[in-house]
């Protein structure tokens, strides 16, 4: 008799941080303000507004699914880096499943500075809260980052960088 393979149930969502991530960034949360009880959600009152901007919603859509699909794509261990993933999302040319880009009106009026972070901003995201949070719902995996061979903390990576299965 074959079993069915259990799977991993997802972590409940929350709304708050409680790793002390920013949600719209990823990056570590600075402690200013410890006397202040309210868990705060962003680093910035940039990262707010992008936090909650519609326009912003598909592009980062598209990126956290970019990276979804090239992790699974690739052997366990294997790196991909924030570089390939923008260029897969941002980049006309290298379309290979129209249907799941973001439309190009909007791809466009991100600079390209912009585009490089939202990359970096989508990882940084997925290594601090996980899939399920950005909206994989059925992924229990979690991801690690790397540069260099080595596992990082996001907020410090510069350069070349990439994630991987954990
Ligand atoms: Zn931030």
């Amino acid at each position: 008799m074959t079993r069915p393979k259990t799977k991993q149930s997802p972590p409940p969502t929350t709304s708050s941080s409680p790793e002390g991530y920013c949600q719209s960034c990823g990056r570590l949360l600075p402690r200013e303000n410890k006397t202040d009880p309210t868990p705060r959600k962003y680093c910035s009152s940039t990262c707010r507004s992008h936090g909650k901007s519609p326009y912003l919603k598909g592009i980062r859509t598209a990126l956290i699914e970019g990276y979804h699909r090239s992790l699974d794509d690739r052997p366990t261990g294997q790196v991909i880096l924030c570089s390939e993933v923008e260029k897969n999302t941002f980049d006309p040319t290298s379309n290979k499943d129209k249907d799941e880009k973001v439309d190009n009106n909007q791809t466009s009026s991100l600079s390209p500075t912009e585009q490089r972070e939202e990359s970096r901003r989508a990882a940084r995201r997925i290594v601090a809260f996980g899939f399920p949070s950005q909206g994989i719902a059925e992924e229990g995996r979690e991801v690690e980052a790397i540069q260099n061979g080595k596992s990082v903390e996001t907020s410090f990576a510069k350069g070349e960088w990439g994630i991987r299965w954990k």
